[in-house]
């Protein structure tokens, strides 16, 4: 037998999002509209060179994402979706023996890319109202703790972090561990009161941001994000990175997105009002589901979890289920949440 890593044995699985034909897919928080047609093109004008290796640096595209951010180019990192950045953000801060701290439950990449890198996983649970327990993370930083990551809105509760418990948080921290904001779904936060990473960027040294084109831009299947890092950071970034780890089409695609971002953002205000009219519909059935800032509502639905995803799968709605802990649903076209809601009306809610 071949040598191999033990830890490789202790990995919990990444589940995706299911896909089931014919069925509806709400599992992964996909984008539930087509690419845009200006997007398509661009693209398409390009797949004839697929035999040429992608620029290395991916220059245009970083220069274009500092420019939208007004941060300096030195500062931007890109990676095949932003979990492959969070990755290259846990390699470049720890290994054995240090320790990686992040709320629980939260994005299930990140304990797995944590374990990867050899180092401890220190998952602090959740507030009984599903908010990150910032005072509690506070007190878990140990001489050991290298990087904090911090989801908000969060996946898969839904709750963002509000500026005056960061902004305590950081007083908190040491200037010399890393906090990363991973602000996925920061375009569908609609709370002027939620946390807006950049701004902390631009005020704390050990602040980096991370952002995805996977959500809002409805880029998945094409694999390209980003973090704003402080610039000694953001080097290491690019020194840990898979090389040519950003294709051309996606370099390409997440150009033209930005491009578009007017006719994107139209999308979102589509998808965050339906959200927020699913969301006062189930409650108006009884069903206790508190206020997302994600495109996904959240059902703490606990031993319940099994029974209202199979209910789901029976209508032909694929919903992502934490079994023992809850079912997340991602929002979709009018049509899918319509179903959505017609299928819970029928099933006994959650006691709140
Ligand atoms: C979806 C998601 C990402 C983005 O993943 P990509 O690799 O960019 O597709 C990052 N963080 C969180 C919390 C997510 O839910």
């Amino acid at each position: 037998m071949v040598q191999q890593r033990a830890v490789t044995q202790e990995l919990p699985a990444y589940v995706q999002g299911r896909s089931i034909p014919n069925a509806i897919k709400l599992s992964a928080n996909e984008n539930p509209y087509p690419p845009l047609a200006s997007v398509v093109q661009t693209v398409s004008e390009q797949l004839g060179g697929m035999n040429y290796y992608p620029d290395m640096s991916s220059a245009a595209l970083m220069a274009r994402i500092a420019d939208r951010h007004s941060v300096r180019v030195e500062e931007v990192a890109v990676g095949a979706g932003s979990v492959e950045v969070a990755q290259q953000l846990i390699n470049a801060s720890a290994g054995e023996g240090d320790e990686v701290m992040f709320a629980w439950r939260s994005f299930e990449a990140y304990p797995i890319l944590v374990k990867i890198a050899g180092a401890t996983p220190v998952m602090v649970p959740l507030t009984a109202d599903e908010r990150h327990d910032l005072p509690a993370m506070a007190a878990a930083v140990t001489d050991r703790t290298r990087l904090i990551l911090l989801c908000t809105p969060n996946n898969p509760t839904g709750h963002s972090l509000q500026v005056d418990e960061l902004e305590e948080f950081l007083a908190a921290v040491p200037k010399n561990i890393l906090v990363v904001i991973d602000e996925a779904y920061t375009h569908f936060d609609t709370d002027p009161n939620s946390v807006n990473g950049l701004d902390f960027f631009r005020k704390h040294e050990n602040v980096a941001v991370l952002h995805t084109f996977s959500k809002a831009y409805g880029l998945a299947g094409l694999r390209v994000g980003y973090a704003i890092a402080p610039e000694p950071v953001a080097e290491n970034l690019r020194r840990v990175a898979v090389p040519f780890g950003v294709t051309s089409l996606a370099q390409t695609a997440a150009i033209a997105s930005l491009d578009a971002e007017d006719e994107l953002n139209e999308r979102v205000t589509l998808i965050t009002a339906e959200r927020d009219r699913v969301i006062t519909e189930l409650r108006n059935l009884g069903w206790p589901i508190a206020k997302s800032q994600g495109n996904f509502i959240w059902i703490r639905a606990a031993e319940r979890t099994a029974e209202i995803n199979d209910a789901l799968l029976a209508e032909g709605i694929v919903a992502r289920a934490f079994m023992g802990d809850g079912v997340r649903i991602t929002i979709g076209t009018p049509e899918m949440s319509d179903l959505l809601v017609r299928t819970l009306a029928e099933i006994e809610p959650i006691a709140s």
